[in-house]
């Protein structure tokens, strides 16, 4: 039995002062707060709030490794990495690539989210819970670093070969509304349970709102590779940043946004409808050099990805999303955590598993300072 004490506790829900966590055989076994006298725990934050682990829902890569490669080596690495910055679930996200490779991809992922053991963990690792779908149905227009020879139309047929491969695991595709025959792929794919993302896309208001209507219930790094806002026609982002019961995600490296932009996004989503993802690729946790993005070659300097002159993913962590997060706006931690935890989750259909703190879930939780720091990061109920 191993306790953890701290200042405060968040649940998802409520804030605890002065809580105690037991943790049994590396799941939670009871949340309470501390008697008065009772000591403190084997791990103490006296300044610090305990919270769920985060959920990224939108992430290539960490740790010199790319999830494309789709093998135990690579999630072992990309996991221990994870688990130590306190993101304790995670979505495999692919990149658009030929589509026997992602096939390829996509099988051997879904093979190993079924037999999570056959991952290497010589300690703390964080192993994938689903597949996120970047592509193949982006727009040209808005690719950004997705290779254009490998764009798709959408097509129900392809998408059946990708639901297949994946083993049931796809649980988010990102799509752009405007290609022809995407309003019946978001339909179909929401069908099979696939959250669908709008995202890579030049679509208008009224596209955007046709896969709104079809099913669609997020939208991808919003303002990065989307329409620029316009007052006349308000495009894909100015229906994202006005459809409250729409989820969108955003990258807060202060690279892809700049911080008034995110103070904008904070209004207009909220702590209900937001969500932080890295879009992290395999130079996440790594020096500066050249990396793997899917197929292609990322150059890596000063905190910024680039392939071909555009922006490739990032080499941000859900803990420094956060820290950023909280400079960039103020927002309380209580308000700011939901957008690492609770969204994500609930997005995706998996909050029985993630985003929250309760007696008999597996101990996945972090320790944040007031400034949104990461302190710690426990996983299975161990230091990671
Ligand atoms: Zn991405």
């Amino acid at each position: 039995m191993r306790t953890i004490t701290a200042a405060k506790l968040w649940d998802g829900t409520t804030l605890l002062d002065n809580p105690v966590i037991t943790i049994d055989d590396g799941h939670i076994a009871s949340i309470a707060a501390r008697a008065s006298g009772e000591p403190d725990g084997e791990h103490h934050f006296p300044a610090a709030t305990l919270a769920p682990a985060f959920f990224d829902v939108h992430i290539h890569g960490s740790a010199g490794h790319d999830v494309m490669e789709a093998t135990p080596e690579a999630l072992g690495a990309i996991g221990r990495f994870l688990a130590s910055r306190g993101t304790g679930s995670f979505l495999a996200t692919t990149v658009t690539a030929p589509l026997d490779m992602t096939l390829r991809a996509l099988d051997g992922l879904a093979s190993l989210i079924d037999h999570p053991g056959s991952i290497p963990s010589n300690g703390p690792t964080t192993k994938p819970i689903g597949i996120h779908l970047e592509g193949p149905f982006l727009s040209h227009a808005k690719c950004g670093v997705q290779p254009k020879e490998h764009l798709l139309a959408p097509d129900i047929s392809t998408f059946d070969k990708l639901y297949e491969a994946a083993g049931g695991h796809a649980r988010l595709m990102t799509l752009a509304p405007e290609l022809p025959g995407a309003i019946e792929l978001a339909a179909h794919a929401t069908a099979r349970g696939v959250r669908v993302s709008v995202g890579h896309s030049d679509a208008t208001a009224a596209e955007t709102r046709a896969a709104l209507a079809a099913g669609a219930v997020s939208a991808t790094h919003t303002f990065n590779a989307m329409r620029a806002l316009d007052h006349h026609e308000p495009g894909i982002l100015g229906t994202v940043l006005t459809t409250e019961s729409l989820f969108a995600e955003l990258i807060c490296d202060g690279i892809h946004t700049d911080p008034a932009i995110v103070d904008l996004w904070w209004h207009a989503k909220g702590s209900e409808r937001g969500i932080l993802i890295t879009d992290a690729m395999s130079a996440a946790g790594m020096p500066d050099g050249e990396y793997r993005l899917g197929g292609f070659a990322v150059q890596v300097a000063n905190g910024r990805a680039m392939a071909r002159g555009v922006l490739a993913g990032s080499v941000l962590t859900l803990d420094c999303a956060l820290a950023n997060f909280t400079r960039f706006t103020g927002a309380p931690l209580e308000q700011s955590l939901r957008l690492l935890t609770v969204n994500p989750a609930a997005m995706t259909g998996f909050a029985n598993q993630a985003g929250s703190l309760q007696a008999g879930q597996p101990a996945n939780l972090v320790a944040v300072d007031a400034q949104g720091k990461l302190v710690a990061s426990f996983h299975n109920g161990e230091p990671a």
